[in-house]
């Protein structure tokens, strides 16, 4: 109980009689007291279990890393299933709800043992979901490939794409295996919890369950949102899913690729540029003024057509592909002054390959590669891959080029594309 409870407690008139107790008052005061006490008593048992499942649900999550990470680390890494995905596993949650054991002497880590197998059968389970998805939103797809690995395959969150919401509403590209760590689909939004939810799943899929935020018997109030397992069901299905992914054929089209069986990494490698001929009518012989690469290519279909999602002759024809050696020379000449531009950028979220878990923004990620590893030169980290941006918390954006401006000059422009926001990112060691 708190100090503020037991005062209460000592305020009420049935405890304060200036006489000796008796057995025949004593079940008046106990009468009194019975639902106050009631209450303390349930609170401290909330309390004990939220503080045992914090401790075990950490054990889980640096078991999960421990099977997950090597180092050096690779964004690839950290796109793994999380904690929540297994709380309703039924061996899972027996580990998760077994007493703490303060004992000196050495128990094996129920959770060492059990993560391979429960993360082989998730990561099954998840792909086989996402395959049936994109199945359904695929046009066609030629025997033999694997949907998964398609350039074209991309998948529509139904919160993101949300068109009633107030917040501005559209698609973004997210493909395999970068969905398997989309926020919205790990959260459920209401009137909760549910009445029938019992005490741990009210505690562990609170939104600040891991936090130190913890107030006295919080999982008894209402929330807005919760924490729940990954759930593909989440995903937007139909015509906004199709127009995302033909929207994605149109970039890959344009780039020289065939939409049916050009794979993600085939795409990443071609390393091209287009030209919007809606923005520059003009035709091939004009000078080109701006390029975009294949993502901010497809966030700049929303600045012509916002969420329409019909059918538009324009759009079928808008992309160009820019071969022209002296714009593609242009571009190469921008790199250094692109790169430098990135190392003063405060809002980008680094990830320390070196490290099991060193995450953080520009300023601190310097003077750890300083103090930790002994390195000065932080473009080159960035460039061998020694530090890399967060694949989920702070996905690279898209890049669009102005290579002719009124002035003459070439400058890198600010993507049109947002990335994914999160507020769990924080500098950890
Ligand atoms: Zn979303
Ligand atoms: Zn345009
Ligand atoms: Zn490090």
């Amino acid at each position: 109980m708190q100090y503020r409870d037991i005062e209460d407690l000592y305020r009420l008139p049935v405890v304060r009689l200036p006489k000796p107790l008796t057995d025949a008052e004593w079940p008046k005061v106990m009468n009194a007291l019975q639902d106050t006490l009631d209450k303390a008593r349930a609170n401290l048992n909330a309390h004990i279990i939220r503080f045992e499942l914090h401790m075990r649900y950490e054990e889980l999550k640096l078991a999960i890393r421990k099977h997950c990470v090597q180092l050096p680390r690779t964004p690839r890494m950290l796109l793994n299933p999380m904690p929540i995905d297994f709380i309703f596993t039924p061996k899972c949650r027996a580990a998760l709800e077994r007493p703490l054991d303060f004992s000196v002497r050495r128990v094996e880590d129920p959770f060492e043992a059990m993560v391979p197998a429960l993360l082989k059968k998730w990561n099954t389970d998840v792909k086989k979901k996402l395959t049936r998805y994109l199945r359904r939103n695929l046009r066609r797809i030629p025997a033999g490939v694997d949907p998964l690995n398609l350039a074209i395959a991309i998948f529509t969150c139904s919160r993101c794409t949300d068109f009633s919401s107030h917040v501005p509403a559209r698609a973004r590209t997210m493909r395999y295996p970068e969905v398997l760590c989309h926020p919205c689909l790990r959260l459920e939004h209401g009137n909760l919890p549910h009445a029938e939810d019992d005490l741990y799943t009210r505690i562990v899929t609170r939104p600040n369950f891991m936090d130190d935020r913890y107030e006295r018997n919080e999982e008894q109030k209402p929330l807005p949102c919760r924490c729940v397992p990954f759930d593909a069901g989440r995903l937007k299905d139909g015509p906004v899913a199709v127009a995302s992914i033909e929207r994605m054929r149109r970039v890959v089209s344009a780039l020289g690729l065939d939409g049916a069986r050009a794979t993600t990494d085939e795409l990443k490698a071609c390393g091209g540029w287009l030209r919007c001929t809606l923005c520059e009518p003009g035709g091939p012989e004009e000078p080109v003024k701006r390029v975009y690469d294949w993502v901010a290519a497809f966030d700049h279909e929303y600045v012509h057509f916002c969420n329409s999602i019909d059918d538009d002759a324009e759009r079928d024809s808008m992309w160009q592909r820019v071969d022209q050696p002296e714009v593609l020379t242009t571009i190469q000449e921008l790199e250094p002054a692109a790169r430098k531009a990135l190392l003063s950028d405060r809002r980008p979220y680094w990830c320390c390959s070196l490290c099991w878990n060193y995450e953080s923004s520009i300023r601190h990620i310097k003077t750890h590669l300083r103090d930790s590893h002994k390195i000065e030169d932080t473009d080159r980290a960035i460039r061998d891959g020694t530090i890399f941006r967060h694949p989920w918390i702070d996905p690279e954006g898209g890049r669009c080029v102005q290579v002719l401006r009124g002035d003459g000059s070439a400058h890198e422009e600010v993507s049109e594309g947002t990335a994914y926001s999160s507020d769990s990112g924080s500098d950890s060691e």
